[in-house]
């Protein structure tokens, strides 16, 4: 009864206390609820009794309680409270077991408010730190007291080599090194003394050896006291800014040297008016700087230019052109202008390279005459007649006027130059060239077109009878005139033209048509007894008769040794070696002088004289590869061209096999021979292309494919076939290296050689640019003009020797 009693009076207690009270049995029943509690709970106390207080729990802390009071310890614990309001209140319980009444008394706590702040402040510090990790400076935080850093971002952390966590605690001079924090302890002693932000620069080497360049500012934190508590640090990478100044610092220097040093006039000007000019430049239009400067750069263009050169400022274009300045002495001098937009001391300006092309001019001037003039008799020449008779047509074309175009050859004039030698053939020529000229009206057209050939371009009329009737008088008048004797060397000689007369617009709608067509009027002519003149007809088109003629000389040819095997040199780029060369097929032609294989071999192939040909060729290749053997001359192999009526012949292969054998050693003479096949040869039938192909080999031969990039064969088919070499196609290398297509299938042709494990030479090559360009590409060897023509055997060992001797000195 005591315990009742006892009871009852901690229960008027209880129930007097402001905190919460419940009394527990051992089985965890609630005896008594404080009337504080029932208030937090919002139940009556009664309703609290029992097992119903547990209602106020979640499943999960109602198990947690329960463990606790089975273990009848005394306890503290926090769980949530689903209280009546719905929100979630936290409840610190503290329980007393006690052993004596075996009850649980516990005390309840409303920790709600507390644990609300703290998430809260958790919540802001987290969100502090996401700010302070992305912002881009790098940001820390210094005691006063200690210099210990309180906190600091990961930029800030990883920038000294550790983290943001492991910093905490560290003092600046730990972080930023010893040598750094005395260099910089003045600025950190100001901060704090006079609490002023204090900023400074500094570089921060890298472990790569590289240097960053950061901007520092320290923040005094002040206390509300007035005392400095601690030192913001904030830190932004300048490097770039840094980097990008003394770029163009440097560049500036690098514009100045460049200045001075050039041997070429510089002028800066800014705005139309001269800022600056380099010593040549003053040199070149005889002005001192001082009279330069301020000046506007117009005042010096030639009165001419000014429009232009004008334009050009104004729309502050990058370009060259050329033009001309007037010097003090108010000469005039031709230039060619370089201009750029640049800056300068943080200005932009202009900049103006000024070349003196007075020599270059006159060398231009000169070349134009040469190129356009026949050195012997002064009369235009081959591409200036062309350039005319292009322009003459198209003029004729408008006008609806005719043309006459007479195509004149001299009848056995090589027999002249060979009797009589070349001094009284050159006297010859320019007798005959005075008289044609004397002949013709001044408005009419005459050129030499090379060697004993003339042309002349006669304008007519509308009327085609009128313009038939003329031509034949001024043919008549040519024959009259070129056949009077010329005196040479105290003996009369006479010479006579043939003339062949082609018409416009009748005969030819091409200035190469027309010539095509005088030509093969001038051959009736010969065919026809010599010194006389016909017009061309449709009869003879497609020069079905010149052919005829030609086809009945060519089967005379062979027999007379009017064939000649020329040779052209091929050179290693590496080191600009003479390693091999081509043998090229000459005509000399009794009449027509020296054929190039263009003009005869097509007809050589129709007739299947060819094979004949090529095989002589064949033969007279290996005999010469053979001599320049034994001579120690070092040139292998001796490339011949094949032509596809011999390759696709029956027998072929034997034939080869047994022109190699005439000469003694036949596996000699083939590891010193080369073939070359082009493309299209190739493209037949694979299997049996390259059952051939693999015969010549056999024999000792080597196989070029000549004129690549011009026949569409397949990469695949060229892999199948026992290839040595590749000749890049003349047409490609002539547009090099400019023009980007050629450029990158001469690009595409190397790679693709090398890849294969080919040798490639390129053809055609007539200019250093060329060369360097396919240099640069990898090309293994080249032939052209650049090197050397085609020449006779004879001249061929002379220069190979002359160059032999060079390469030793070398
Ligand atoms: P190809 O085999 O492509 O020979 C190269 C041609 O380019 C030669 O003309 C050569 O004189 C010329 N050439 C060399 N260097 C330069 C240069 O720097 N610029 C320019 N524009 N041309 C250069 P060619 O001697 O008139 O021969 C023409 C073609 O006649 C040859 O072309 C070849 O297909 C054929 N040919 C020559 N000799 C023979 C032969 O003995 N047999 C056969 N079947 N064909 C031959
Ligand atoms: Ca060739
Ligand atoms: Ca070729």
């Amino acid at each position: 009864m005591s315990s009742r009693r006892l009871a009852t009076v901690d229960r008027a207690a209880w129930d007097a206390l402001p905190g919460m009270v419940v009394l527990l049995d051992a089985a965890g029943d609630a005896l008594h609820v404080n009337t504080a509690l029932a208030a937090f709970a919002r139940r009556e106390p009664a309703r609290l009794l029992g097992r119903s207080w547990q209602e106020l729990l979640d499943a999960d802390s109602r198990r947690q309680l329960i463990e606790r009071l089975a273990g009848r310890q005394d306890f503290a614990v926090s769980l949530p409270w689903a209280g009546a309001g719905g929100e979630t209140a936290w409840v610190e319980w503290s329980g007393r077991w006690r052993a004596d009444t075996r009850q649980w008394l516990c005390l309840l706590h409303d920790a709600s408010a507390g644990k609300r702040v703290e998430s809260e402040a958790r919540a802001q510090a987290s969100l502090f730190r996401l700010l302070a990790d992305n912002v881009p400076v790098l940001i820390a935080y210094y005691r006063a007291s200690d210099f210990q850093c309180q906190f600091a971002n990961k930029a800030y952390a990883r920038t000294f080599g550790t983290d943001e966590n492991a910093i905490v605690g560290k003092t600046f001079a730990d972080v930023i090194g010893k040598a750094a924090s005395e260099q910089i302890q003045p600025m950190v002693e100001l901060m704090i003394l006079h609490q002023q932000a204090a900023s400074y620069e500094r570089q921060l080497p890298q472990p790569d050896g590289s240097t960053r360049f950061i901007e520092v500012h320290l923040l005094p934190h002040v206390g509300e006291q007035g005392q400095t508590i601690g030192a913001f640090v904030l830190i932004s990478d300048i490097t770039k800014h840094r980097l990008a100044e003394r770029a163009v610092r440097e560049s500036e220097e690098r514009l100045a040297k460049f200045m001075q040093a050039s041997a070429e006039g510089i002028v800066f000007h800014k705005d139309g008016f001269i800022t600056d000019a380099n010593p040549p430049l003053c040199a070149l239009i005889g002005y001192s700087l001082d009279e330069l400067l301020g000046r506007p750069t117009l005042d010096f263009v030639a009165p001419e230019h000014v429009a232009r050169v004008a334009t050009v400022m104004a729309a502050g274009q990058e370009t060259a052109y050329e033009s001309a300045v007037v010097d003090k002495a108010g000469r005039r001098i031709a230039v060619e202008f370089i201009v750029r937009t640049m800056l300068r001391g943080g200005e932009r300006m202009r900049m103006t390279i000024v070349r003196d092309i007075r020599d270059r001019q006159a060398a231009q001037a000169r070349i134009h005459h040469l190129a356009h003039h026949d050195a012997l008799t002064g009369l235009p020449n081959r591409m200036s007649f062309m350039e005319q008779l292009q322009h003459h047509m198209a003029a004729a074309e408008s006008e609806g006027t005719r043309l006459a175009l007479l195509f004149i050859d001299l009848d056995h004039f090589k027999r002249v130059n060979d009797s009589l030698g070349h001094l009284v053939g050159d006297t010859l020529l320019r007798t005959v060239s005075a008289r044609i000229l004397a002949s013709l009206r001044g408005t009419d057209v005459v050129a030499r077109f090379g060697g004993d050939e003339f042309m002349v371009l006669l304008h007519g009329g509308p009327s085609q009878e009128q313009q038939h009737d003329d031509v034949d008088e001024v043919a008549r008048k040519l024959l009259a005139a070129i056949e009077v004797p010329v005196n040479a060397d105290g003996r009369p000689i006479s010479v006579t033209p043939s003339i062949g007369v082609a018409f416009f617009p009748g005969d030819a709608s091409t200035p190469d048509e027309l010539i095509k067509n005088a030509d093969s009027a001038m051959y009736l002519a010969k065919s026809r007894g010599r010194a006389n003149h016909q017009c061309f007809d449709r009869g003879m088109a497609d020069s079905a008769y010149a052919a005829l003629v030609l086809e009945g000389q060519l089967a005379h040819a062979l027999d007379r040794g009017e064939f000649e095997l020329y040779f052209q040199p091929q050179v290693r780029l590496r080191d600009d070696r003479l390693v091999a060369c081509e043998a090229l097929l000459r005509w000399n032609h009794p009449e027509r002088g020296l054929l190039l294989p263009d003009q005869f071999i097509p007809v050589a192939e129709r007739q299947r004289l060819m094979l004949q040909i090529g095989q002589w060729a064949m033969k007279e290749a290996a005999r010469c590869a053979l001599r320049w053997h034994a001579m120690g001359l070092g040139i292998s192999p001796v490339a011949v061209n094949l032509s596809t009526v011999q390759f696709q012949s029956v027998g072929f292969v034997e034939a080869v096999a047994l022109v190699l054998a005439e000469d003694g050693d036949a596996r000699e003479a083939a590891s010193l021979l080369e073939l070359e096949l082009t493309e299209r040869m190739l493209m037949d039938d694979l299997g049996e292309v390259k059952h051939r192909l693999l015969r010549l080999k056999a024999l000792g031969l080597g196989i070029a494919v000549d004129d690549f990039g011009t026949g569409y064969s397949s990469l695949g088919h060229l892999k199948e076939l026992p290839i040595d070499k590749i000749k890049i196609d003349r047409s490609f290398v002539h547009d090099l290296p400019g023009n980007r297509d050629s450029a990158a299938i001469t690009r595409a042709i190397v790679q693709l050689g090398l890849s294969l494990g080919l040798s490639v030479i390129a053809e055609g090559v007539e200019n250093e640019a060329q060369r360097q360009f396919l240099a640069q590409q990898g090309c293994e060897q080249i032939q052209g003009l650049l090197i050397g023509a085609a020449m006779p055997a004879a001249k061929f060992e002379d220069w190979v020797k002359q160059r032999r001797e060079a390469e030793r000195r070398a």
